[in-house]
């Protein structure tokens, strides 16, 4: 069967001795009759949209939305304009749907919102009165009391030209170039900014949360994940992205040239759901950086080992046999565990459990702690069989 093409990566053969690795899945494999691996195979490997699984991540495309509709949009990266807040229809002013003036029940609506807390960069007591209950230039729809905090709104054209708005609440991450921090925002409510300086505008809120004030650098895209919720993205978006994925989606974990992949030390490596991963050869690929093979959610991180061990709980079979791991439900349903990483590597590249991460994003280094005789990288996807092959296909 044919496997994804990742282009630009060299491939590797030699057979070289492979480094031991402590893996706990003996047995799980040889269970399985080549009929079932080789159906479960085709369609993990071959698959190249994304599962539903409410899975929330940083990945963005610039100029496509959800339903994979292309809009020409003035840049996807330069400065946003500050929209100040509208009133939501959840807020009650003395009767009234709306404050009679920029300060009427601003206190309250700023401790809904988090608005009033440590912003630098933030207006002070600025309050804007609606404009018939819609957002700003007003070419959309009045939105949800929920979403309405989070809006921003951009010059959108179609293919031809013409203006058009995405879907109201399609969602859209953007990130600042100063301060890396991502919030999710609502688009397509909107028409705007109402100056042609700035890419986007967006309320004071998603400033706010992303730490910068009026006139900020800021990149956005959609989101490609709809399911993430509207407001401040615990998301280490700004982390260094070294590879681009390929039609499968999937980068190879470490960078060329020479990711090799080993033959595996037992059976689980070589139809299993794991693989070990070489630079170079023998020892030299300490401290070498691991990318993300895709994007998603850290929701294991553990670096207890600060040297190989042989012994109690990073014995083989034991609770620890890759030493320090990081785990990556991945917005594709898979679960990939990164083993035997240098100590305190993860956490010097931002991540921790509840991150979410880019494809191609560096999340640790390479190292042999664990169960290990050779500094490697021990990778194991779950659900996916043959992980052998399909590393060898990344990483050619
Ligand atoms: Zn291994």
């Amino acid at each position: 069967m044919q496997l994804p093409q990742i282009p630009g990566l060299k491939k590797f053969s030699s057979a070289w001795a492979f480094p031991c690795c402590g893996c706990g899945c003996f047995g799980l494999i040889i269970i399985i009759s080549i009929m079932a691996f080789s159906a479960t195979f085709s369609r993990h490997v071959g698959e190249q949209s994304l599962l539903s699984g409410g899975v929330g991540n940083c990945e963005t495309t610039e100029t496509k939305d959800f339903s994979g509709k292309t809009y020409k949009i003035p840049a996807t990266s330069g400065g946003i304009s500050q929209e100040d807040h509208l009133a939501t229809s959840a807020e009650t002013f003395s009767g009234r749907d709306y404050p009679s003036s920029e300060k009427e029940g601003l206190d309250n609506h700023l401790s809904i919102t988090n608005y009033s807390t440590n912003c630098s960069g933030c207006p002070k007591g600025k309050w804007t009165p609606p404009e018939g209950g819609l957002m700003g230039q007003g070419s959309g729809s009045k939105p949800p009391a929920s979403t309405e905090p989070w809006g921003m709104n951009m010059r959108w054209k179609d293919a031809t030209g013409n203006k058009i708005n995405p879907p109201a609440g399609t969602k859209v991450i953007i990130t600042a170039t100063k301060t890396g921090k991502s919030v999710v925002a609502a688009a397509g409510y909107e028409w705007g900014p109402g100056n042609t300086q700035y890419i986007a505008g967006a309320q004071n809120e998603v400033l706010h949360n992303l730490d910068i004030s009026h006139g900020g650098e800021v990149t956005i895209g959609f989101a490609v994940d709809q399911t993430v919720p509207y407001g401040p993205i615990n998301c280490a978006c700004a982390g260094e992205v070294l590879a681009t994925p390929g039609p499968s989606g999937y980068v190879c974990p470490l960078l060329p040239p020479g990711a090799r992949v080993e033959r595996g030390y037992n059976l689980a490596h070589r139809i299993g759901n794991q693989a070990d991963l070489n630079k170079g050869s023998g020892e030299d690929d300490f401290g070498e950086k691991i990318l993300a093979i895709r994007s998603g959610k850290v929701i294991y991180a553990w670096d207890q080992f600060a040297n190989r061990c042989d012994t109690g709980d990073c014995r083989n079979g034991r609770k620890y046999p890759h030493g320090n791991a990081v785990k990556i439900l991945q917005n594709d349903g898979h679960i990939t565990n990164y083993g035997h990483i240098k100590q305190y590597s993860a956490r010097q590249y931002g991540i921790e459990v509840g991150v979410y991460v880019q494809t191609g994003q560096v999340i640790a280094e390479v190292d042999d702690v664990g169960n290990s005789s050779a500094s490697h990288l021990h990778i194991q996807i779950s659900r996916m069989i043959r992980v052998n092959a399909f590393m060898r296909q990344l990483c050619k």
